[in-house]
Formats: structure tokens, sequence, C-alpha cells
């Protein structure tokens, strides 16, 4: 009981300081000693591990606990959540465009795709959501949340399943997320305010990027600023500056404060969703050694999901590998307007293109050196080999 107060407290405090609605809740919820145990296990394996490696794929599903009835928000606001972080974690963002050409060098793609689980822990087929009544308000404010016996839901197999719960937290609160290393198992994962859901009518938070942040912490990103408000502090991360505290709204650039030119327009900042565009390489290899470090049963459990139950267009590459031209076949009888965008193993975007396609797509690689390619289209990704 105690520590629920506690946790209502600190997200107030929140609210007050901001005096509206902020992104997150993550410095206010924070326990720094157990923390700062995580991060130096995080910091010792960043050098570790490499950058090298397939797709990652990470099963998740949403639990929508509402109280009103908007908050019971519909299917296809969950599928666009789920195309904004994939878009945002593989750099796919339309606005990607828009980072300021001086951190340009520093745009990292994490590489990592969501999908919405289709088994469900007994074995079940799922839509990869789960719609609960709940007689409380403002649920997602208090760790009820996280227990059906308290009016929330309880938690999917968090080693299996990545859970976000979609409930109400309040008018200041948009979201708050776990951090690797969780003490409570079954409070790990994700609270997302149902108005910040996916594309909604939001100024501020329309785009569906609480939850991008929010994925972040979950991966063990910190806020620019780091765990205090001075230009000591970091965030460990060495290709972002340092920073005193959060931006929010939507500032010009560029910002100076403890740098000289500060990175506010990366995802963990606070700004509002059309302002924010980026991870840096930085924060993708933090990310990604945390997953090796505490989240990897999550990535061993891909048969969680189907991929048919994904949006997206489906394609059989052939012949894989090849020396040069692949083919795809393409599930879809009529013309469509296909995106795509090929990837080398280090992550570097090396030709893209848009094509008007009936049912085959050919793909020239013959330009290119031997190895491993990534072909994304729409928000699938294929494995390429090129011999
Ligand atoms: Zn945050």
């Amino acid at each position: 009981m105690i520590k629920i107060i506690s946790f209502v407290i600190f997200l107030l405090f929140v609210g007050q300081v901001f005096g509206q609605q902020v992104k997150c809740g993550f410095d206010a919820g924070k326990n720094i000693r157990e923390r700062h145990y995580v991060d130096s296990l995080i910091f010792e394996g960043t050098n570790r591990i490499l950058l090298n490696r397939d797709i990652i794929v990470i099963p998740v599903v949403f639990h929508v606990v509402w109280h009103e009835t908007d908050e019971n928000i519909e299917d296809e606001i969950i599928v666009s959540q789920l195309n904004t972080i994939n878009a945002d974690f593989s750099g796919a963002n339309n606005d990607i465009e828009k980072v300021p050409a001086e951190f340009s060098t520093t745009v990292g793609r994490a590489e990592i795709k969501f999908c919405l689980a289709s088994t469900d822990p007994f074995g079940n087929p799922t839509s990869g959501t789960t719609r609960t009544h709940t007689d409380k308000n403002e649920i997602g404010l208090t760790k009820d949340i996280y227990y059906s016996s308290s009016g929330g839901y309880d938690a999917w197999d968090p080693d299996k399943y990545l859970n976000i719960w979609i409930a109400n937290t309040g008018s200041f609160l948009s979201g708050i997320s776990s951090y690797p290393g969780e003490p409570i198992k079954e409070e790990s994962g994700i609270i997302i305010n149902p108005k910040f859901a996916g594309i909604n009518k939001s100024k501020k938070y329309g785009l569906g990027r609480v939850l991008t942040h929010e994925l972040g912490h979950f991966l063990g990103l910190k806020h620019l600023w780091g765990d205090d408000n001075n230009c000591d502090t970091d965030d460990d991360i060495e290709d972002t500056p340092l920073q005193r505290g959060p931006y929010i709204n939507c500032p010009s650039y560029p910002q100076s404060g403890c740098s000289e030119s500060e990175m506010f327009m990366n995802f963990m900042d606070y700004v509002d969703d059309p302002c924010m565009y980026f991870f840096t390489k930085g924060q993708v290899q933090r990310m990604l050694t945390t997953i090796m470090l505490f989240r990897q049963s999550l990535i061993n459990g891909n048969t969680q999901c189907d991929i048919k139950n994904n949006v997206g267009v489906k394609l059989v590459f052939y012949p894989n590998p090849s020396s040069d031209v692949f083919m795809a076949d393409i599930a879809h009888r009529s013309d469509i307007l296909m995106q795509y965008e090929v990837f080398n193993i280090s992550g570097f975007r090396i030709k893209y293109g848009t094509e008007i396609v009936n049912r085959r797509f050919n793909l020239d690689l013959s330009d290119f050196p031997s190895g491993v390619y990534f072909v994304r289209i729409e928000s699938e990704v294929y494995r390429l080999v090129k011999m």
C-alpha cells in the first residue's frame, strides 16, 4: 500500500512541476539505487556486444483496461500504434529527414520489430489485445493496473511477452515504463494513456510516440539529461550531448545549455510527438546490450507471433541466396503501390524506392558486394543473402 501511495504522489509531483500532461513519469518513479546497479551492468556490457545481427522481433500484448467507453480504443488505433513504433525503431519514420545536419551522423537504426502476439499463454490464438472493463477510474495511475484482483489485468508471462497496458493515467502523466532489472516481475512493462495511443487527436502526443519513448526506457535508455538536473550527470550515451533537463513543446533549433547545441529532437526528450525524430547509434547500442542482458527471453519467444496477423505486404524472395537479382511473389492480385528499402548489415540504407507491382517484384542487388541484406516492405522485413 505504501508503495502504491508513493507511486501516486510521485506522479502528481511530476504534473505539478510541468503544469501540463508530461510525456513520461520515468524520473518520478525512479529508484536510483536499483537503477545504478543495472546501469553498471549495461555500461560494462556495451562494448562487448556486436551490432551485426538479425532483426530482433519482440512479441507484444496490449491490455486495454477501460473505465469510460472512450478509453476502450479501437483495433485500428492499436495497429497504428504498432506501425509507429516499428517505423521509429527502424529509422523508417517519414520525419527522420528533419534531424539537423550536425546530428545526422549519429542517427541509429535499432532494427527492432514489434509484433502482435498471436498465441496467448495458454496456447490459444489471440489478436494480441485483451480488453477489460474496470470499476476504477484512472487505474493507470496506480499499481492496481498490474493485477486482475485489483481491477487491472495480470501480465502475460513477462519473459515471453512485452506487456503494454492502455489505461487512464490521469491528467498529468502520459506514460510510464519499468526499467530493466525490475524487482517485481508482474510489474514489468509499460502503461500508456489511451488518449495518446497510436495516431490520435492530441496536438502534443498525436503520433504514438509516448510509446516510442517508453520503449526506450524499457530497453535501458534514460532521458538525455540523465538522472539529475545538472550538467554533470550523463545519460551514459556518448553521442548524445549533455543536457540539464527536459525540453517541452516544440523548441526552435538550435538550443544551447550545458552543450552548445542540444539534441532536444531525440525520442528520449519530452518534446511533442511531431518534434522528435530519432535515436542515436549510442542509444541503439545500449538498447541492444539491454536486450542481451535483461530481455533476451523476449526475443527467443518469436513463436508468440504469427507474421500473417500483422499488417503489411507479404512477400517470398527467391532464389535466396542469389548472385544478383532477387524475385519476389506478392500476395496481392491487383496493382499496389509498394515502398521498399534495402539495408546492409550495418544498418545503412543502400537502396530505396517506390514501385507499382502486381504479384511479381524484382530487386537488383548486382551493384552491391556479397553479404546479408535486409529488405523492408511497408512494415515487414526480409532477409536476403547475396553470394
Ligand atoms: Zn521518459
